[in-house]
């Protein structure tokens, strides 16, 4: 890969720049961090005001799998990458005939399967040390009773749609097997894999960037909590969790890119399990192929972000290590958050929030909150845990967020 070089210029005139297949809130941060490097940016999307575009240099409004705006982003972009998991590898795989795409169709394709997924996680247990909770595939109605009759050790479980599933959807909780049938046509009988229901003692993601070397950089483990199935709190600091498992869940997501030859930044998920259990106390959940949600508190708490090592690892420069500077709690601001108790619209109480020391304000721009959308997140830094800790539950106070008491 030869380096797409910041700031420059090509022989026809053409300023270096990268483009990004979606426009979410995902799209805008990394359009961010491109600009601020000196490059230019296009973004491939359909809405007319979605984050990511109304940002970018160019806007090429069309479906993320339509020929002709696939072929303007290639014309624009040296290197081009993606936002969001259900971009359709097919048009990746085209880009990539003609540009440096980064994360590559394959892996893409991986990550948007469950069935795939685990079957990665599987294949690469031995050098990662972590597996993934016990699971079974259901693709047809005879798997289905299959399952229903000898897999009775998979239950309590949830049943998760292989494809299209994020943010807790396409998933139900299932205690027997006759609840498992139902969960299964409600989901329309596609295909689905059933894991355990594990103790989870808690949640964390590592952070990793891969180059087009090989060259390997990480964040240390966040520890996150989930409400409703949606990231509401991360936690980012030392001793979020015991420092042993922050160093195997490290190493295991460091393994995990490398066995997939990933290029970008690539985000695990971890279940942290009770001790003493058959996973010894580590299960890896899933892989998101770009930033996530869980690396936002990189933009304030570290000197390099996530969307940062995104643009690098693409552009093929050198990967710094990142730092981080001080420590951090990330608050996630959904729809709810732009409503009263009375379900009335408010605008939140912003001047009483950013009053509190290390507070960082991130909208993304939405122009209609919804319950359950994510409209932005707050950053708090500070000079050690407690502070952060207490200003966090202030600001999440003020806010009406809820699971204060994770925090
Ligand atoms: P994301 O938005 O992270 O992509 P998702 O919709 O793809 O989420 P998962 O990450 O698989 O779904 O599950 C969402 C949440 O449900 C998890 O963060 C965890 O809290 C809970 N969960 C999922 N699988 C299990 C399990 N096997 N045992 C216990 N809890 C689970
Ligand atoms: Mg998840």
């Amino acid at each position: 890969m030869t380096p797409v070089l910041p700031g420059s210029t090509d022989t026809a005139g053409q300023r270096a720049t990268l483009g990004v297949v979606g426009g979410g809130q995902l799209g805008r941060m990394f359009v961010h961090a491109a600009q601020r490097l000196g490059y230019f940016t296009a973004v491939l999307e359909p809405d007319a005001q979605s984050p990511a575009g109304l940002v970018s240099h160019h806007h090429i409004r069309t479906s993320y799998d339509d020929p002709a705006g696939l072929a303007q982003l290639a014309q624009l972009c040296q290197a081009i990458t993606t936002e969001f998991e259900n971009v359709p590898a097919q048009a990746l795989h085209l880009l990539a005939q003609t540009r440096a795409v980064a994360p590559s169709a394959a892996v893409v394709g991986i990550a948007q399967n469950r069935i795939e997924e685990k079957a990665h996680f599987a294949a690469c247990a031995d050098v990662s040390g972590v597996n993934c909770a016990p699971y079974t595939v259901i693709e047809t109605p005879a798997q289905l009773q299959a399952v229903q009759e000898e897999r009775t050790d998979l239950l309590p479980g949830i049943l998760k749609t292989a494809r299209m599933g994020y943010d807790g959807k396409g998933q139900v909780r299932v205690k027997t097997a006759t609840e498992l049938g139902a969960a299964w046509e409600e989901l329309g009988g596609v295909a689905c894999v059933l894991e355990k229901m594990l103790p989870l003692k808690a949640e964390c993601s590592v952070l990793v960037a891969r180059g087009w070397d090989g060259q390997i950089v990480s964040f240390a483990p966040q520890r996150n909590v989930h409400v409703e199935g949606i990231l509401a709190v991360t936690h980012a600091y030392e001793g979020n969790m015991p420092p042993a498992l922050a160093d195997r869940a490290r190493d295991a997501a460091i393994s995990i890119a490398h066995h997939l030859g990933y290029v970008g930044v690539l985000c695990v998920e971890f279940f942290v399990v009770e001790d003493g259990t058959e996973h010894g106390g580590l299960v890896v959940n899933e892989m998101a192929p770009r930033p996530h949600n869980s690396g936002h508190y990189t933009l304030n708490a570290c000197d390099a972000s996530q969307f940062d090592l995104q643009v690098h690892a693409m552009a093929g420069l050198p990967l710094p290590q990142p730092r981080q500077h001080s420590p951090a709690i990330m608050l996630n601001l959904l729809g709810e958050v732009w409503f009263d108790a009375d379900g009335l619209p408010r605008e939140p109480d912003w001047c009483s929030v950013l009053r509190l020391p290390g507070t960082h304000l991130h909208l993304y721009g939405k122009l209609q909150a919804r319950a359950g959308r994510k409209m932005g997140h707050l950053t708090i830094t500070g000079p050690d845990v407690a502070s952060v800790t207490s200003v966090a539950r202030r600001a999440a106070g003020l806010l009406g967020l809820p699971g204060l008491d994770a925090i």
